[in-house]
């Protein structure tokens, strides 16, 4: 298992300790629990208003234009076919073209109206109020929490849509986090997340599987909506782009990147359900802005630069996708 951060750090006390013969304390977490600060901004503020409805973690700068289904009805499955106007990206190089055939496509998702709308109404939060992180109280903040990524003001409909990862498993942070604030609140609570936050710990793998997303442990655990929003700002993390091969060549499609995505979706044992992040953000948009980046692939996937070499190209399922574009870039 590969540790970073406070993880690692945790995990080099636990054996340090263990190594002395010596324990962590009840009560003491090993990883950083500090919560931010947050400050309500007054509406009649009008320039920190209109900043905090476009705080989105990057501006819109690509719009899909075509948005189609590749599978047979009946399949039990999605491919989407898109199209995207990318003609206002950063070109890759500047020899004229946006992009190469195979290079990548980053695309940041968004997370769904109603997941937003249901985390909010069970924390109690009001959607479209104001607020702002103070800066100070960031010391001992995770630099990967939302409170150390949201610069300025932001409404709370917009942290939870572009800024918070809602989809992924509670991390060992974020139970760290909750722990500590709901320990006089509800200690019973606290002390059920405390044994998990250890990296050696052999429930946490079962627990993440009973409450796969913030939304589920809300559920599971309701004494968990007593928390501020300063609290879940710096116990959750930043939703992160997501990448997909560019499956069209820039010589038939200059300012348009095409995609074939594959819709992933989980059917868990017990029928729970649960939908891909970003697949699902860009299945469910007909025509829409987002936000986005062309990667390039070139140091490790491209089309032999002359184009008399006989190439072979083997893939399954989405992999297909970048071999679409040197079909083009041939033909
Ligand atoms: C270089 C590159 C090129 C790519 N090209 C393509 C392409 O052309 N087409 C394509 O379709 N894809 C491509 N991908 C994959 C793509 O980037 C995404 O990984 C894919 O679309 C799934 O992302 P998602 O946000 O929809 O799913 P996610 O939300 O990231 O979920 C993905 C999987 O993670 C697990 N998971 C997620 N959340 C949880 C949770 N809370 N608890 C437990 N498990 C969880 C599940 O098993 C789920 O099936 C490419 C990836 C790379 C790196």
């Amino acid at each position: 298992m590969a540790l970073c951060g406070p993880l690692l750090s945790a995990h080099f006390w636990v054996n340090a300790l263990s190594h002395y013969g010596l324990t962590i304390p009840e009560n003491r977490s090993m990883v950083p629990s500090a919560s931010a600060s947050v400050i309500f901004v007054n509406p009649t503020d009008e320039v920190k208003w209109g900043a905090a409805q476009a705080s989105r973690n990057g501006d819109y700068n690509a719009k899909i234009l075509l948005n189609k289904e590749l599978q047979q009805p009946g399949s039990g499955r999605s491919t989407r076919h898109i199209e995207l106007d990318i003609s206002s990206l950063t070109p890759l190089s500047d020899d004229g073209n946006l992009y190469e055939a195979g290079d990548h496509l980053e695309v940041m998702p968004e997370n769904d109206p109603k997941v937003v709308q249901a985390v909010a109404l069970n924390f109690g939060w009001v959607l479209d109020s104001v607020f702002e992180v103070d800066p100070d109280s960031l010391k001992d903040v995770s630099p990967r929490s939302l409170a150390a990524s949201i610069r300025g003001s932001c409404t709370v409909i917009n942290a939870l849509t572009y800024y918070a990862d809602l989809s992924s498993p509670p991390t060992r942070t974020m139970l760290s986090i909750f722990a500590e604030q709901l320990s006089k609140a509800s200690p019973e609570t606290a002390d059920t997340f405390r044994p998990l936050i250890m990296p050696d710990s052999a429930e946490f793998p079962a627990f993440v599987e009973k409450n796969r997303t913030l939304l589920e442990l809300q559920k599971n655990y309701p004494q968990v909506n007593q928390l501020e929003l300063g609290q879940f700002l710096s116990a959750v993390g930043v939703m992160q782009p997501r990448r997909y091969s560019i499956a069209s060549s820039p010589l038939s499609h200059p300012t348009r990147a095409h995609l074939t995505v594959g819709v992933v979706h989980d059917i868990l044992k017990d029928g729970r359900e649960f939908y891909g992040l970003a697949s699902s953000y860009l299945a469910r948009m007909p025509s829409k802005n987002l936000r986005a980046a062309l990667k390039s692939s070139k140091s490790s996937f491209g089309l032999p630069t002359d184009p008399k070499v006989p190439i072979i190209m083997i893939a399954a399922g989405t992999g297909l996708s970048p071999f679409r574009g040197f079909v083009q870039e041939r033909a």
